[in-house]
């Protein structure tokens, strides 16, 4: 991935059938190669015509949305997120089992949520509770207390200064294939294919 401008689609970090039977392979084709392609395309578009924005990386176009030209910012916004909010969520599955590998962000969920089994209930009443499109993030305040945030459309919670550890997308184009309208069966079968490791890598290196 670059850090900037051109800004590019990178390859998924496993094989597109990798998270069988949990997440099918023409969803994540589809989701990978055309929905964050798009985001990636217009992002770049809407960057074309601005040399002085060009050098920016994706975190410091979203952290300062605020600062940017009207007649690009919900451009920016809307795609800018898209682009970090998909890498996130692609990065963030495996097909290992990884919960065993997140020692510190496990000590950290058990005395922020009471048990793993609580932050899995929570998190995923959470992810149904969006409504419309958008996502259900674990997250780190500046304080490294763990919370469950959701964001709405391509919002990032990185707006509202909070580290992210780990997210799934709740965007219809996310599970239609396989799962119809079955948002539950679909943040279920997730759990099965969350990466935890990184998600505690994050955690570490947030609080460190
Ligand atoms: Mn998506």
């Amino acid at each position: 991935m670059n850090d900037h401008y051109p800004f590019v689609n990178p390859p998924l970090p496993y094989a597109y059938d990798a998270l069988e039977p949990y997440l099918d392979t023409k969803t994540l084709q589809l989701h990978h190669d055309r929905h964050l392609q798009t985001y990636v395309d217009n992002l770049n578009k809407a960057l074309k015509d601005y040399p002085e924005l060009q050098s920016r990386s994706l975190e410091q176009l979203i952290y300062n949305a605020d600062s940017l030209p009207a007649a690009i910012r919900q451009s920016v916004i809307n795609n800018g997120g898209g682009v970090y909010n998909h890498i996130f969520y692609f990065n963030g599955m495996s097909d290992l089992k990884t919960r065993s590998q997140a020692g510190m962000l496990y000590k950290a969920i058990v005395r922020d949520f009471g048990s793993v089994e609580n932050f899995c209930e929570a998190f995923k009443k959470q992810a149904l509770s969006v409504f419309g499109s958008g996502y259900a993030w674990l997250v780190a305040d500046q304080q490294g207390r763990l919370k469950i945030v959701t964001s709405a459309n391509q919002d990032t919670p990185l707006a509202q200064n909070l580290c992210p550890l780990a997210v799934i997308d709740v965007w219809e184009h996310a599970y239609y294939l396989k799962h119809y309208n079955q948002r539950a069966a679909y943040i279920d079968n997730w759990f099965n294919i969350a990466n935890w490791e990184r998600a505690g890598e994050l955690y570490k290196d947030f609080t460190v």
